[in-house]
């Protein structure tokens, strides 16, 4: 599982699951701050016990200042990959007061699906309202959260019985 979130603000781009969305706000960070990418980033890290995107590409590094987070998440998927397991889906919800995200979800899943190389099939979205409550109902931040399964490369079932 991961979880992110970042704060929204004047002057910058609106950036989730790699998709820029026409807002009078964006999110602020070190990268371009794509909560929901990060959110997806962190539950794969977590899923193979590889740590977090934080310490992976950690914001003091000027590398990664600006940097698109679908690069991030593309490494993401090469060590998944690389430790011997195939994503085999990816559940994500965003919370935001404002705007309405739901007409970018098949754009989000398409984006998302071609950093990580696996079908749009595998990753859904969601988007739920903090109902004005706290900051995220003020419109202060964007949260992000995703759960991820993955499977051993060959089959579970090989794996567990040693083949
Ligand atoms: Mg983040």
């Amino acid at each position: 599982m991961g979880l992110d979130v970042h704060p929204l603000v004047e002057g910058r781009p609106l950036v989730l699951g790699g998709v820029e969305i026409p807002y009078t706000h964006g999110l602020a960070g070190h990268s371009d701050a794509d909560a929901l990418s990060h959110a997806i980033g962190d539950a794969l890290l977590g899923a193979i016990g590889a740590g977090d995107l934080g310490s992976l590409f950690p914001d003091t590094d000027p590398r990664y200042q600006g940097i698109s987070s679908l690069l991030l998440l593309q490494e993401c998927g090469r060590r998944v990959r690389e430790a011997g397991f195939e994503i085999q889906y990816i559940d994500a919800v965003i919370v935001a007061q404002q705007p309405r995200l739901r007409p970018y979800f098949p754009q989000m899943a398409e984006s998302l699906s071609k950093s990580l190389e696996i079908s749009t099939e595998r990753i859904h979205i969601k988007a739920t309202s903090p109902e004005g409550l706290g900051f995220l109902g003020r419109g202060e931040g964007i949260l992000a959260q995703a759960v991820c399964l993955v499977i051993r490369s060959g089959g579970f079932w090989e794996w567990a019985s040693g083949k």
